[in-house]
């Protein structure tokens, strides 16, 4: 094989660090196990309709990273699009994340910015957020336990199937509380979608002589050329599948999710007049609806009397399913501290990406973990400066 570097994976961390390394003129090999590039960040043109589907749920694009804010827009321009969410609870449709708005809807009230702290404070004194110790004790200790058992808890145990008390509390983190009427989903200094769709993007960081991508390649199955026997020890690898499987899961299963979607097409210009309502309730079984038409309000291309809707479903993850969100119970977090260890051996496999660090990353954050990468490790173990 005639390459200076293997890169298992084709999402946006493999893609970065292949379009680094091209650039510097080392021959680049990319496999992929799928039959596309892009990794979850895929997304294809509906046959019916021609509406942009996010094929593995919408992806919103947000940093606030100006490296990375420069590094993407090399590649694609982006709409003004602000991310929005409502969710459904007992039938009412409520904004989310919780902001005033969200407040004085659920106690039916005209609550100020103090006034609604004020209740929000008692109301969450139960627990302290800096030493709340899982996503139940941060959810409470932010939004108090009213807000909490309407809107997070049963989507939670949708979303994670784990008790809220075993989840780690960073994943809560994530949403803000606002004493405000903003109920910007992101607060991120740059946010926008590519013009011309993800998949254009992916393509054009891909488009070098110096690339060769592999589809349909599993790194695991020995009757392709390019596979973990054949290749390690002799070329350097980018590894960005999930870490316990390169292992042979010798440690233990990583315990992921997995997402089914359920993609509709239906004869109504709009199904729900916003791109994703979430469904905060046990009964229904599914925890959000995608409508694909509004991420791209400027596009005239659209039809008017017809809509693409998709319902995202989660569950456990087996080992043929795709793995989505990492769980990270306690078990899980010390069996991945043995998969360093055992990493530490690899002396010429890079381990990235959601998969390969076994970490919860956004795009911009896969983006920025191998640039850093690419920076600090990779050029200069291939010969750059
Ligand atoms: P991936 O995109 O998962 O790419 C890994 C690739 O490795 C895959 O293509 C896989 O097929 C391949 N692979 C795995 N094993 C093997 C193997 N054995 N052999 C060959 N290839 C293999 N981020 C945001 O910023 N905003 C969002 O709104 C957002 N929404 C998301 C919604 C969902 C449902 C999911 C799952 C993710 C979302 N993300 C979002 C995160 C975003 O998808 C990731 O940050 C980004 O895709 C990470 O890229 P990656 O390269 O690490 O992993
Ligand atoms: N969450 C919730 N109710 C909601 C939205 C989010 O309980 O309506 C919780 C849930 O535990 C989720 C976390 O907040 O995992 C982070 O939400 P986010 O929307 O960032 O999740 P993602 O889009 O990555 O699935």
């Amino acid at each position: 094989m005639n390459a200076d570097l293997v890169i298992v994976g084709s999402g946006f961390f493999g893609l970065t660090i292949a379009e680094r390394a091209a650039a510097l003129g080392r021959r680049v090999v990319v496999i992929d196990r799928r039959n596309h590039i892009g990794g979850n960040a895929y997304s294809s043109a509906d046959p019916e309709t021609g509406i942009e589907v996010h094929n593995y749920g919408a992806h919103l694009f947000h940093t606030s990273n100006p490296a990375v804010w420069e590094y993407v827009n090399r590649f694609t321009e982006f709409t003004n699009y602000q991310h929005k969410v409502y969710t459904n609870h007992n039938g009412v449709v409520y904004p989310l994340p919780v902001n005033l708005g969200t407040i004085n809807q659920f106690f039916q009230a005209a609550y100020s910015p103090g006034e609604a702290r004020a209740l929000i404070a008692e109301q969450a004194s139960e627990f302290d957020s800096k030493t709340a110790a899982n996503l139940e004790e941060k959810a409470i200790s932010l939004i108090g336990r009213p807000l909490y058992e309407a809107f997070i808890r049963d989507y939670t145990a949708k979303q994670w199937q784990t008790d809220p008390t075993e989840l780690a509390a960073e994943i809560i983190s994530r949403l803000p509380v606002r004493y405000n009427y903003d109920n910007r989903y992101f607060s991120d200094t740059w946010e926008g979608l590519p013009v011309d769709g993800y998949t254009a993007w992916i393509e054009r960081m891909a488009d070098s002589p110096n690339i060769e991508v592999r589809l349909d390649t599993d790194f695991f199955d020995e009757s392709q050329p390019v596979n973990k026997t054949a290749v390690v020890g002799q070329v350097p690898v980018v590894y960005t599948g999930p870490v316990d499987r390169y292992f042979d899961y010798s440690e233990g299963e990583l315990a992921w999710r997995t997402l089914d979607f359920e993609r509709e097409v239906l004869p109504v210009g709009d199904y729900q007049g916003t791109t994703v309502m979430n469904y905060a309730d046990a009964i229904i079984p599914y925890t959000r609806i995608h409508e694909f038409r509004h991420f791209h309000p400027e596009r005239d291309s659209y039809p008017a009397d017809k809509t693409v809707i998709m319902r995202e479903f989660s569950r456990f993850a087996g080992r043929d399913d795709e793995p989505y969100y990492p769980v990270n119970t306690a078990d899980d977090r010390a069996r991945l501290l043995a998969y360093r260890d055992l990493q530490s051996g690899e002396k010429d496999v890079f381990f990235g990406g959601r998969l390969g660090t076994y970490q919860y990353l956004d795009m911009h954050m896969a983006i920025g973990s191998a640039l850093s990468m690419w920076n600090n490790k990779l050029s200069a173990h291939l010969g750059g400066e």
